[in-house]
Parts: structure tokens; C-alpha cells; sequence
């Protein structure tokens, strides 16, 4: 599926993801219904940063998640950009 049928596009700021990376591994792996389960749009965008998931424990891992975001009520999914196989731990940014 094309990139533009999860609202991505490409960014020149450095600091921001590579939406076009984000949108290319998440197309080789979304293979289920893009409909959003609250809503039922199947428009979605890529948030332009990487966050991260912290449990409260003292010595808790973060973990980072790029957050896809439904266009029409803002459900999010979180993907873990280490798991699409994009994120450079090192450089802390996104490759293909
Ligand atoms: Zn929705």
C-alpha cells in the first residue's frame, strides 16, 4: 500500500523521523484491517518523533515507540521502531 494511505510524508527536518521509513516498514507489516477500531477511518498519521514507554519501577527500560494516530479521533497505535527493524540505537534515529 502506498505511503499516502497512512498520511505519511516525508520530512527535511533532521530532528523529526524519516516518515517515509516509518511508512515503508509499517506497510510490510500492517497486513490487517486499517480501519480504527473506535471510529471505523482508515486515514492515519505518523507522529514526527519518537517517544518513549516507561514502566514506574526504579530500574525500568524505556522503550521507544513511534505513535500512529488516526486522522478523524486520535486512537493511537504504538510501534516499537526497534521492531520494524528501523531505529539505530547509536545514531537514535530511524534507517532503513
Ligand atoms: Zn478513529
Amino acid at each position: 500500500m502506498a505511503e499516502e494511505t497512512i498520511g505519511a510524508q516525508l520530512s527535511d527536518n533532521k530532528e523529526k523521523i524519516n516518515f517515509g521509513y516509518v511508512a515503508r516498514a509499517l506497510d510490510k507489516k500492517w497486513s490487517e484491517s486499517r480501519k480504527c477500531p473506535i471510529c471505523g477511518h482508515e486515514e492515519w498519521n505518523i507522529s514526527d518523533k519518537i517517544f518513549t514507554l516507561r514502566g514506574l519501577n526504579k530500574f525500568s527500560e524505556a522503550y521507544p515507540v513511534i505513535a500512529v494516530i488516526c486522522d478523524n479521533c486520535g486512537y493511537s497505535h504504538f510501534f516499537n521502531p526497534l521492531v520494524l527493524g528501523i531505529f539505530d540505537q547509536e545514531e537514535g534515529d530511524c534507517h532503513e
